[in-house]
This record gives C-alpha cells, sequence and structure tokens, in this order.
C-alpha cells in the first residue's frame, strides 16, 4: 500500500492537504506544499539523470529538504543513502561510493562527493515550474533505502531495505504506538539512522500526523522547543535521556502534550528511566531493534503492561528467539543469541553475500545480541556479544557491572570495557559519568562494586570522566574507549 507516499491517492495526508505536515526551524510546509516541493525536486533530479533504480546519496543534516530529496529520488522509483553530514570527506566518500549512488544532495559547495555529480540544497528547486511528471509506479520490492552500520564491527556495511521494509515497520509501529492523524512528532535523532526515519517520519506520516524537526539537539533549548510545539511524542536514545535528567532541578518543563516518549538503539538503565518519570511525568517505552531488522523488533507498549528493564515482546508480525550456541532455541529465562524472523528482516547486505549469509541463517537474523524472554515473551538484552569480557576464561557481561553502578544515585552512565591483559586476557574497567555537583570519588564506586559483585566481575578501576564518548547516533562509543585503553598502556 505504501501509505507513507503523499502521491499516494490513498495516504491518509491527502484528507489533511492544507495542515501543516512538516516543519524545521527555518520552514513550514503543508502537506500539499511538501508534495509540490518533492515533485519540483523530482523534476530536477530526473533532469539530472536520476532514476528508477538508481541511488542517490544524501548529505545533509536534519532539515525539509532532506526529507524532500528522499521522497523526490522515491517518486522516480530510486532509493536513497542518507549520509552523516559530520562525517570526515573519506568517511562519506567511502559510503557514496560504496552505495553506487550516481548523484549527491549536499550542503554546499566544496564538499567532495567521491566524483559524483552533485546538486547543493541551496539550488534545489522547490517550486513547479510547469505540470509534474506522474509518480513513478513503486512496488514494494524496490529498493528505497541504503542505511549504513556504524561500522563498531569493521568497515560499515549497507543494509538493503525495499519499500515492503518501510511499509510494515512504518505501519507496525503506527499500530503500536497507536497513532493517529493527531499525532505530532518532534524528531531529534538523525536521519541516517533508520530509527528517525521509520519511527518519527514515516509512521506519522501513514497516519496524517505532523513532523516538526529540530535541528541540532539542545539541552538548553529541549524543552522550550517541547512547550513551543507541543509534540505528542519523540523518539531519542539513552544519551539524550541522561543529559535531560542531569539538567538543574529549576528546570520544571511543561510536557503534558506528551503522551509518550520512546527509548531505544542502546542499553539504559532502569534508574534512568525511573528518575525521568518521577521528575517530568513522561511515560518511557523502550524498544529494541536493529538496522538490519528496519528499526524495532521489540517494544514496550503504550497502553498495556510495561515490563521496565526488558525492551517489551516481539512486535506484531515479528518472531524473536533464544538461540544457543548448538543452534537450538532455548526456553524462557535462559540466555542465549536473540534471533529474529519476519517481514522487517533486512534483504541483506549490498555486495557482501558472505556477511549477509553470516547474518541471516534459515531465515533468521543473528543480532549478536544476548538476551533472555520471560514466560510473557518480554525481551531482555543482556549485552552485546561483542562487547563481552573474557577474563580468565570466564565471560563477564559488562552490562551486570554497569546495572551495579547505576545502582548509585550519583552515576548518570557507565561503560565497562576489558583492558588488554597478559595473564587473564582482560580485565574490566568501568567509565563513569555523574550527576553535576556530585562529589563521590572513584574509591566510593569501587567500594560499592566490591559489594555487589564477585571478585572477577571487580572493575579494576573506576575512572570518572566528564562525559562519555558517543558514536554519531549518540550510543557509547565503547570501541573508543577500548581504544584509548590500549593506548594508556603503551
Ligand atoms: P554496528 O556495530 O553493528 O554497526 P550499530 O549499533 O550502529 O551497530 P544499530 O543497528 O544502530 O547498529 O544498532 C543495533 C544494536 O543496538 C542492537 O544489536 C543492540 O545491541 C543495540 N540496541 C538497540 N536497542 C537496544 C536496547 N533497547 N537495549 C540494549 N541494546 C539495544
Amino acid at each position: 500500500e505504501l501509505r507513507y507516499l503523499p502521491w499516494n491517492p490513498t495516504s491518509p495526508v491527502r484528507q489533511r492537504w492544507t495542515n501543516v505536515g512538516l516543519r524545521d526551524d527555518r520552514v513550514e510546509l503543508t502537506y500539499r506544499q511538501f508534495d509540490a516541493w518533492v515533485e519540483a525536486f523530482a523534476e530536477q533530479l530526473a533532469e539530472n539523470g536520476f532514476g528508477r533504480g538508481q541511488v542517490l546519496a544524501i548529505v545533509l543534516p536534519n532539515r525539509v529538504e532532506l526529507l524532500v530529496a528522499m521522497f523526490a529520488a522515491w517518486r522516480l522509483g530510486g532509493a536513497v543513502t542518507p549520509v552523516n553530514p559530520a562525517f570526515t570527506e573519506t568517511e562519506a566518500n567511502y559510503q557514496i561510493a560504496d552505495s553506487g549512488a550516481s548523484l549527491v544532495v549536499t550542503l554546499g559547495p566544496g564538499v567532495s562527493v567521491a566524483g559524483r555529480p552533485a546538486i547543493h540544497v541551496d539550488d534545489m528547486r522547490t517550486n513547479r515550474l510547469r505540470e509534474a511528471q506522474p509518480p513513478a509506479a513503486v512496488s514494494g520490492d524496490d529498493l528505497a533505502l541504503l542505511i549504513y552500520t556504524s561500522g563498531s564491527t569493521g568497515k560499515p556495511k549497507g543494509v538493503l531495505l525495499d519499500h515492503r521494509h518501510a511499509e510494515v515497520m512504518s505501519a507496525t509501529m503506527a499500530r503500536h504506538l497507536r497513532l493517529t492523524e493527531n499525532d505530532h512528532c518532534l524528531l531529534i535523532l538523525p536521519l541516517f539512522h533508520v530509527n528517525a526515519i521509520m519511527v518519527s517520519v514515516l509512521a506519522p506520516l501513514r497516519c496524517g500526523g505532523e513532523v516538526s524537526i529540530v535541528g541540532q539537539f539542545s539541552a538548553g533549548k529541549f524543552f522550550d522547543q517541547v512547550e513551543r510545539l507541543r509534540p505528542t511524542y519523540f523518539s531519542a536514545v539513552p544519551t539524550i535521556y541522561a543529559v535531560l535528567a542531569a539538567l538543574p532541578e529549576s528546570v520544571r518543563p511543561d510536557v503534558s502534550s506528551l503522551r509518550f516518549v520512546i527509548c531505544g538503539a542502546a542499553p539504559v538503565s532502569r534508574e534512568l528511566l525511573v528518575r525521568l518519570r518521577e521528575r517530568y511525568g513522561f511515560e518511557v517505552v523502550e524498544g529494541y531493534g536493529l538496522t538490519e531488522g528496519t528499526c524495532a523488533s521489540a517494544c514496550n507498549p503504550v497502553d498495556g503492561v510495561r515490563k521496565i528493564g526488558t525492551v517489551g515482546p516481539a512486535l506484531p508480525g515479528q518472531e524473536i528467539r533464544i538461540m544457543g550456541p548448538d543452534g537450538s532455541f532455548l526456553p524462557p529465562g535462559e540466555d542465549g543469541e536473540v534471533v529474529i524472523a519476519g517481514p522487517t528482516v533486512m534483504r541483506g547486505y549490498l555486495n557482501r553475500p558472505e556477511a549477509t549469509a553470516e547474518t541471516i541463517v534459515d531465515g533468521w537474523l543473528h543480532t549478536g545480541d544476548i538476551g533472555r524472554l520471560d514466560d510473557d515473551g518480554y525481551l531482555t538484552i543482556v549485552d552485546r556479544l561483542k562487547d563481552m569480557i573474557i577474563r580468565g576464561g570466564e565471560n563477564i557481561y559488562p552490562k551486570e557491572i554497569e546495572a551495579v553502578l547505576a545502582t548509585v544515585e550519583d552515576v548518570l552512565e557507565s561503560a565497562v570495557v576489558g583492558r588488554p591483559d597478559d595473564i587473564y586476557g582482560e580485565i574490566p574497567v568501568a567509565y563513569v559519568s555523574v550527576y553535576p555537583g556530585s562529589t563521590i570519588t572513584e574509591d566510593q564506586l569501587l567500594d560499592h562494586c566490591r559489594r555487589h559483585l564477585t571478585r572477577a566481575k571487580l572493575p579494576e578501576r573506576v575512572y570518572i570522566v566528564d562525559a562519555l564518548p558517543k558514536n554519531p547516533v549518540g550510543k557509547i562509543d565503547k570501541p573508543a574507549l577500548r581504544r584509548n585503553l590500549s593506548t594508556q598502556a603503551a
């Protein structure tokens, strides 16, 4: 059905044609205007030789034009690869070349685009000159998105997602979150990440809802934006919630417009979620997923039983199982690898048949996450396999140590990584950021760990740092912490 395409006659936005559909801090577009901008830019793309089956690279920060470009490419039957605008030239060129993009939309001159022709955003044509070509017939099997994984496990890989993936995921999330035309999403996450596209754009759009794009997330301005725009929900990563939790106590915003807020993409401590609810009164709904699964695979309900500390049950249409090392499915309560099946499992990685075959086995997407299901089918993420520390042959889950640190009132965020050691192989080391004004010491935190953890799991040291390093999506950058440790050792 592809109800998120505004030119589709069954799209609900056609009943709301004159309502504001989309805004950022510079422009505000009704759905009719948005559609006209998309038409006009599609024509410009076509004049530049872009068409069906081709890939458009978009190197823009979150703004209305990014979505105009995305939908214009779709209107011509093409696909899009969104590129992190903060990438270095080398990083951007890698993605542009790897994706096979034939054309690039960029923020301005001076940007190298791997030898591809580029259209600068200021030259984007958004006024229709004449009657536009009718939209191309787009089917569920057409490629829609090529999203690159962050590459913490090697070179970034392009995840192939069809319109069917986008349709199923946006419909599932819209239903799960009970979205209607009255919903209004505040878009904060970067649009080169699948969560922002699915949960904050396509899901509300297919309901005829509204999307407000805030530029760079700013802790100081965020609640002003919430009070002024009165969104009904937003989706964010734990880092953003940690920043909001650490705001001065004098900040007492009116968040009454929010029905719920979503947290996902990385582990979050239950203490942080409780603190947010007590402080701001908003319901934080935690979900879990991967780019390879088109975004969410499990999510707590907005109007059912939410179990804090879990990421909720499998979303309708998807199946989640726990697999043992021998490939058997494990019963509730047992830890193993989380595997996912269903229509939102990616088509594969672009040009990487081996990596695809390793990741999707017999239809099951191997997530690389360790998890467990309870008797009601709620999933708990224990840790990521690749973050596991092996100390003298003993498996240690950093998340268990992080959970102990999180019970200390002063602790805002923490990350435990393994320090290479000649004798033990690896030894856990903890990095912690604390709430402003805290006077807690590293020794006090270590004492706390001593009281709650067996010797093997005890971090060798706890470092209090101003802030933990984050990757572009805002997840704690454990590879950076590991690199830091090995340079310290050297
Ligand atoms: P890669 O290293 O594979 O490039 P990435 O983190 O950029 O990784 P994403 O697809 O953005 O790739 O993230 C998927 C991963 O995020 C999951 O496999 C899981 O480890 C983690 N994750 C997502 N949601 C949650 C959650 N609610 N709790 C814990 N971990 C989560």
